[in-house]
């Protein structure tokens, strides 16, 4: 846990440390792994890929038992669970205990769901008077406190079955679901997630041997009262028995409640739950056509900062197969190449590029995408028919006629993938004329598809007679 506090983001030397990967000894602060926070799954590492230690999210529970053991030795815990225990010694055995005890355990239940509440915020400090009369808080508490009487309830209605075996299966069970059940109610808001079967599972196999582990430590504490009452040979009285014991079954629930509330804080990602907020209030974890070009700009930053240039083409190469459309991944793609003279590579890609302008309609945007790489690239022109044709009436309506005009007449005139050759040729004869009155070089264009395509010849003369305004005017 030192580390989250000294280390400081490699290539941000004012940002403290939030990602952390041992292997690569690579430390990472937000803005490197951009909206990592908000996703419920593995943060990779950029040069490595394995996932990234969240070093905000502290060490797991076993890990720092002592502070959890010492988490409940505080006036204000001590106060209540020393209430629980005097209660426990004016009050006669009995059902007047029972009476008596209820309102103590209200109580006690309360402070439990404040402990979860505020440890699941990453607090590691118990909470004051004024943290327990926080009123924004009191509703998402108090469904803590109707879980924590379910399972008092059943464990009381076990114990009083009088048969040992009911009592220890019911213990057993309860341990295994109740870390679960909190965990379920801080993520829903609601005291009914508490008992929702598949939720509870889901809940215990994110977690992992974690999980185990609590469900261990639940189990410890809920079986010390029942062990200890069967000790035999009890040389105190039983109310000063049942005394001690209330405070020192108080005190290990109340360090229960601390991991209960810290493993919250750590699977807070995994587990979707918004420490201290209200689910409807939580914001909704950003789509990934949103994380993923972002992620991938970002890692793809670090690789080249560590002079893995490979690698950052491979990341946004990726992240392009998936957001072709994606402007800045687009950018960032073209630099890479050209900044590595893989003059070839960029030369696909800006084909790729204009290919899809074109077939999205954005033909102005292909022609200003080339305009803008063709001198870097030797005065590259594109090899699809397609793209050619369409750009080049776009550079005519431009008033480019010699580039339109070039485009056109370097069209490979047999080229079987391209449907509208034809159209072509004949618009190539039409800026021919039109533009350079270049008679001699137009007509063999035009006699070429009447000859092999008398029909569209056909039918393009007759929407150029019929619809084109300036057409129409030419011959006057
Ligand atoms: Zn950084
Ligand atoms: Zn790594």
């Amino acid at each position: 846990m030192d580390n989250s506090n000294t280390a400081r983001c490699r290539y941000h030397r004012t940002h403290s440390g939030k990602w952390h990967c041992p292997d690569c000894d690579l430390t990472l602060c937000g803005d490197c792994k951009p909206l990592a926070n908000r996703l419920p799954h593995d943060v990779p590492c950029p040069l490595c890929q394995t996932a990234m230690i969240d070093l905000e999210a502290g060490t797991p529970f076993w890990h720092d038992w002592r502070e959890i053991l010492h988490y409940p030795i505080e006036r204000t815990a001590l106060v209540i669970v020393g209430l629980a225990g005097l209660v426990q010694l004016v009050t006669p055995a009995g059902l007047s205990t029972l009476l008596a005890g209820l309102p103590v355990l209200a109580i006690f239940l309360y402070y439990v769901a404040v402990i979860i509440d505020r440890s699941a915020c990453g607090s590691n400090a118990a909470p004051d008077t004024a943290d327990l009369a926080d009123r924004s808080r009191i509703d998402a508490r108090l469904e803590w406190v109707k879980t924590g009487f379910v399972y008092a309830g059943a464990l009381l209605a076990a114990g009083m079955s009088g048969s040992p075996l009911i009592l220890a299966v019911a213990i057993l069970l309860a341990a295994m679901a109740l870390p679960a059940s909190l965990m379920a109610v801080a993520m829903d808001g609601k005291f009914k997630a508490a008992f929702d079967y598949p939720r509870l599972t889901t809940i215990a196999r994110r977690l992992g041997m974690d999980y185990n582990l609590l469900a261990a430590a639940a189990l410890v504490v809920g079986a010390t009262p029942a062990v200890v009452f069967h000790l035999p040979g009890l040389l105190l009285p039983t109310f000063v028995h049942a005394t001690l014991l209330t405070l020192v079954y108080g005190w290990a629930c109340l360090s229960l409640a601390h991991a209960v509330g810290r493993e919250l804080f750590r699977y807070r990602r995994e587990l979707e739950f918004g420490a201290g907020e209200d689910p409807i209030d939580r914001p909704l974890p950003p789509k990934p056509a949103v994380h993923e070009p972002v992620q991938a700009l970002a890692d793809a930053r670090v690789q080249m900062a560590e002079q893995r240039s490979d690698q950052a083409r491979v990341t946004i190469g990726e992240a392009l197969t998936r957001y072709p459309r994606n402007r800045e991944l687009n950018r960032r793609f073209e630099k890479l190449l050209a900044a590595e003279g893989r003059i070839t590579e960029l030369k696909n890609h800006v084909e790729r590029v204009l290919h899809r302008k074109v077939a999205d309609g954005d033909v102005a945007g292909a022609v200003d995408h080339w305009q803008q790489h063709r001198d870097s690239l030797d005065g590259w022109e594109p090899r699809i028919s397609a793209t050619r044709h369409r750009m080049a009436l776009e550079l005519e309506a431009r008033g480019d006629h010699r580039t339109a005009v070039r485009l056109l007449l370097s069209l490979p005139k047999t080229d079987p993938r391209y449907g509208r050759l034809p159209e072509a040729c004949l618009d190539a004869a039409r800026m021919l004329e039109e533009h350079f009155a270049d008679q001699a070089a137009a007509e063999p264009l035009r006699q070429f598809v009447q000859q092999r395509f008398p029909a569209r010849a056909a039918t393009w003369f007759e929407k150029h007679e019929f619809s084109t305004p300036e057409l129409q005017k030419q011959p006057g």
